[in-house]
Formats: structure tokens, C-alpha cells, sequence
């Protein structure tokens, strides 16, 4: 039997995953992501956690294929990253060769984001299909792209950054990015807790939510019990995301859209702000797409680093 190791490299915690080739996973737990010293012990402690558990299963460096890891920052094809503020990473470097040189097998890295979107290509809520577009709605608004069964990374690692299309250009906010209007502002959770207060500025109707709690679970739970603000919201929210995602369409022409994050816990409710928006604003070619939702959860970045390594 030969296994690989699939590594979700986050801010605050590292998850990992033992597969078979099949992509079956075999084990998974967690370790600490120790940031500080400009993060100069994370690749090693991943390196010892996975040396670890070949040696607690009796797995011989022989029968490991690779490992695959998913880093929060732009990664380059060829494995160079620049930076990633949340890891304390501060230079650019090849996390490929690093993390290869400490384990002794083959290492495939890319952007967090985009190996999640792979995760739910090959096994969760894009199952079957090529050209998938993922999309998370967490606390910012996350984008994999992938085409032909491959992730879409340009030239900076940097492609499929969904959250940065520019939606609305006469905001005056900054955006987390620095820029503004970008639609993070207005779908992540963070966004839409931003929407909801907006709109109780002037709501005049009775409604359940708060303008000091608000959140965007709670703006979703009051849509379902049909509270008017919030519904009023939910369409704001879904205007921003839908417009967005007509044009992603006219770019790549994926056959589905895979929506995962927190926000997306809402389920299927939220097909009904984003379908009307994006099929306005569609061009005709790209209407026939389907909305899904993803059914991998926190484990989308293990599943994909996995594949990175087995395709
Ligand atoms: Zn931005």
C-alpha cells in the first residue's frame, strides 16, 4: 500500500491527513501553528508531526508518494511564496523544497484556497465535474478556480482571488486588501454583519436584529423566519455575490459553483439571493450553471493538498 500526507497549513492551527492513493483518508489530527520567530518553526514541527505518524503506523519513507500543503498566501507553480502575514513568513522562499528537505519525500504546495477548491473537486460538493469555481464566505471571501481539473494559479499565484473583484467602485471603505469596493466587503460574514447595519440605519419595520450583535448567521436565521431587513439584506448580499459571479463566468465558464465558508452553513437559502442576481446579469452562454453547496467543511484543505500530490 502507498499513502500520501495532505497538510492545511493555517494562522492558527496546522491540519493534517495520512491517505491511501485512492484518496481515502486514513487518519487526520491537528498540531499548533507556532507563528512567532517569524514563523521559523512551522514547516519543521509539520515535518515532525508527519515523521510521527509514519513511524506510529509502521509506514516506510518507500511507500509515502508526497505530501501536498496548503498555504494561506499567494504560492507560486513552482512553489515559491512571498509572504504570508498570518504564518509570520516575511520572505520569499520555496516551501516545496524546504518541507521536501526536511520530510525526504515530494512536496506540492499551493494557496489555501485553491487547494480547498481542489478538495471539493475531487471528493466533496464539485464531485464529477472540471471546471469548478469554489468560492468560501468566511470571514473574508475566498476563490479557487479550477479548469480542466487544474487549479488556475497565474503568474503570481495569485489567481482566482474572487474576493478582490471590484463590485462597487464608489465605495470609500478599504478593504482588507487596501483597496476598495472589492466584494469581501459586502459577502463575507464580516460584510454582511456591515450590510445589516447599514440597513437598520434606516429600517423602519419591525425586525429581530440587533445593530450591536449582528451577525451573519443571524441575519440568515431571520430571512428563514421572514423578518423584512433581513430579507432585504440577504438580497443586497446576493446582488454583490451574483453580479460577481456573472462575470467569473465570462472569464472561465464553469459548469458549477461550489459556495463553502461559514456563511455558507446558511445552506441552500442562499441560492435563492444569488441565482436571480447572477442569471441577470449572465451572459447567455453562461447561464446553464449549477449552484452547490460544499461538503467538506474544514477538511476541503487536506483532501486537496492530497490530490495535489497524487495528480
Ligand atoms: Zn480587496
Amino acid at each position: 500500500m502507498k499513502y500520501c500526507f495532505g497538510i492545511d497549513l493555517g494562522g492558527t492551527t496546522v491540519k493534517l491527513g495520512l491517505f491511501d492513493t485512492e484518496g481515502t483518508v486514513l487518519d487526520k489530527w491537528e498540531i499548533k501553528t507556532r507563528s512567532e520567530n517569524g514563523g521559523a518553526n512551522i514547516l519543521p514541527d509539520i515535518a515532525e508531526a508527519v515523521k510521527g505518524k509514519m513511524e506510529e503506523k509502521g509506514i516506510n519513507t518507500a511507500d509515502v508518494v508526497g505530501a501536498g500543503i496548503g498555504v494561506p498566501g499567494p504560492v507560486t507553480n513552482d512553489g515559491y511564496i512571498n509572504k504570508a502575514v498570518n504564518l509570520g513568513w516575511n520572505e520569499r522562499f520555496n516551501v516545496e523544497e524546504k518541507l521536501s528537505s526536511l520530510l525526504g519525500v515530494p512536496v506540492k504546495a499551493g494557496n489555501d484556497a485553491n487547494v480547498a477548491a481542489l478538495g471539493e473537486m475531487w471528493k466533496g460538493g464539485g464531485a464529477g465535474a472540471e471546471n469548478v469555481v469554489f468560492v468560501t464566505l468566511g470571514t473574508g471571501v475566498g476563490g479557487g478556480i479550477i479548469i480542466g481539473g487544474k487549479i488556475v494559479t497565474g503568474s503570481h499565484g495569485a489567481g482566482g482571488e474572487i474576493g478582490h473583484i471590484v463590485i462597487n467602485p464608489e465605495e470609500k471603505k478599504r478593504c482588507g486588501c487596501g483597496k476598495t469596493g472589492c466584494l469581501e466587503q459586502y459577502a463575507s460574514a464580516t460584510g454582511i454583519v456591515r450590510l445589516a447595519r447599514k440597513k437598520l440605519l434606516d429600517f423602519n419595520g419591525e425586525t429581530v436584529l440587533q445593530m450591536e450583535s449582528v451577525t451573519a448567521k443571524d441575519v440568515f436565521d431571520a430571512v428563514k423566519a421572514g423578518d423584512a431587513a433581513a430579507i432585504e439584506v440577504a438580497e443586497e448580499f446576493g446582488r454583490y455575490l451574483g453580479y460577481s459571479l456573472s462575470i467569473v463566468s465570462t472569464l472561465v465558464d464553469p459548469s458549477i459553483y461550489v459556495i463553502g465558508g461559514g456563511v455558507s452553513k446558511a445552506g441552500e437559502i442562499l441560492f435563492d439571493y444569488i441565482k436571480g442576481p447572477y442569471m441577470e446579469k449572465a451572459f447567455f452562454a453562461n447561464e446553464e450553471v449549477e449552484f452547490a453547496l460544499a461538503e467538506l467543511g474544514n477538511d476541503a484543505g487536506i483532501y486537496g493538498a492530497a490530490k495535489l500530490v497524487l495528480q
